[in-house]
């Protein structure tokens, strides 16, 4: 049994669900099919999650949100219309989304939020449902509630509970094709609850670990997962199989095709994940597994992602003072501060952090506090760092690469500002100026890449 999920541009339209309509028929091993909500059509168009979120917006600010109410439902009938669907299944699907964007916005901003999110992908699963039913598929919307899928209590952010994977395994058992909207879950007590954006990635996962699927299959816009973004390189090399570590390591720095949080499930599960292209079903994609061939490109892919800062602290003796890194970081704890990686040096520590948390009002605290509780000698923020990472498993343990790396970032004229290579078994960091970001990627991707090819 698989788990097919597809993405906001796979069901952007009638013209586009009819393709994933012909991928579900081609194969029967597809029973668990998560969908996204309606995504872009063309490049300028807009997501019916961020037309769903200006008009919670609207709605939460007291304002009129009937224009944008109209476009969302615009967008609902247009498919219904394209795939043909009867009159009575469209106006039950519409009536149903009226309701949920009915719901009581006064109790708790953040929990109508949510909901209101949450109707995208809702619709869409019971849209995607109605039709393979009319393609004479037995095919049923199944409801994350009904089925299991708990979470925690975090509006935007829900992390899945263990009691989740019992509750999904049932699902395996269900006859026909289950429809499940992705991107939310609920609360034991009943509470919807999405995840982060992109998150119906996560649902996928999480469906796949709980029947333990033979595959997890992603289907997006891309033929593949390529080694560098390909806005930055022309038809970069196709990735064919990486593993969880890699892809993880690649999509912490950038790279958007798999959602970050996404892995873990199939990861821990042992689930194979593919990465598919609807618009090219044939295309062999991108495989994500626990292991492959170490004669396989050492170098996996190359990554990088901006809008980091960091915080410098430097005191003489540092090493001799026993809780000097814990006391650092409790300050940044009790500023709610997730921190990204802290290189060292003999007295002195840098804290990468991402820039959007580390606020003016919140530098002043945490600096104010090294200074007086930690009496450090120099504290220096920098701004505009970006991570450039080269990403492959046993990459480390094979002689040379830094060299190479370092090499073709200097004949580049990117000037290092870090360099993080210890503790990561897959990785290797560089921290940059993000105006030489893209021109670091490109020199490494060069290096790598086009010159093994020649
Ligand atoms: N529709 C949601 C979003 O745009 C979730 C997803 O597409 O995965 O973030």
């Amino acid at each position: 049994m698989k788990v097919a999920k597809f993405g906001g541009t796979s069901l952007a339209s009638a013209e586009q669900i009819k393709k994933v309509g012909a991928i579900i028929q081609a194969d029967d091993q597809r029973r668990l099919i998560v969908v996204s909500a309606p995504g872009k059509r063309h490049k300028d168009d807009i997501k019916v999650t961020d037309l769903l979120i200006q008009y919670a917006d609207s709605v939460l600010a007291g304002g009129r949100a009937d224009q944008v109410k109209e476009e969302i439902f615009r967008r609902f009938q247009d498919i219904a219309e394209g795939l043909g669907l009867a009159h009575d299944d469209t106006e039950q699907i519409t009536a149903e989304l009226h309701e949920a964007l009915s719901i009581r916005s006064s109790d708790d901003p953040s929990r109508f939020l949510d909901a209101v999110k949450a109707a995208g992908e809702d619709t869409c699963a019971k849209l995607v449902a109605r039709y393979l039913r009319s393609l004479g598929k037995d095919a049923h919307y199944v409801n994350p509630y009904e089925a299991g899928l708990f979470v925690t209590d975090e509006a935007g952010n829900a992390q899945v509970l263990p009691i989740a994977y019992e509750k999904l395994r049932a699902l395996k058992d269900r006859t026909g094709i289950v429809v499940f909207p992705g991107f939310f879950g609920y609360t034991t007590e009943g509470v919807l609850v999405t995840f982060s954006r992109g998150g119906s990635d996560i649902t996928g996962s999480i469906l796949a670990a709980a029947i333990q699927a033979d595959l997890y299959e992603n289907f997006t816009d891309v033929d593949s997962v390529y080694v560098v973004n390909p806005n930055l390189v022309e038809k970069p090399k196709e990735i064919r199989v990486i593993t969880y570590r890699e892809m993880r390591e690649l999509s912490y720095s950038g790279f958007t095709v798999f959602h970050e949080e996404a892995l873990y499930p199939a990861y821990r599960a042992g689930i194979p994940v593919c990465i598919k292209n609807t618009n090219n079903p044939d295309a062999p994609g991108t495989m994500i597994v626990s292991e492959r061939k170490a004669d396989e490109n050492r170098v996996a892919g190359i990554a990088s992602d901006k809008g980091f800062c960091s915080l410098y602290v430097s005191k003489y003796l540092m090493n001799r003072e026993i809780g000097f890194g814990r006391r650092l970081l409790q300050i940044l704890e009790d500023e709610g501060l997730s921190y990204e990686h802290t290189p060292s040096g003999i007295d002195n520590i840098s804290v990468i952090l991402r820039r959007k948390d580390f606020t003016p009002e919140i530098r002043e605290r945490v600096v104010q506090r090294i200074r007086t509780e930690l009496h450090a000698e120099d504290i220096v923020i920098e701004d505009d760092l970006a991570l450039v990472m080269i990403v492959g498993e046993g990459m480390r343990r094979s002689v040379g690469t830094s060299a190479r790396a370092t090499t073709a970032l200097a004949q580049a004229k990117v000037n290092l500002e870090m360099i993080n290579q210890g503790s990561s078994e897959v990785s290797m960091m560089f921290g940059v100026k993000e105006v030489d970001a893209d021109r670091a990627v490109i020199a490494l991707y060069h290096e790598f890449f086009s010159k093994e090819s020649e």
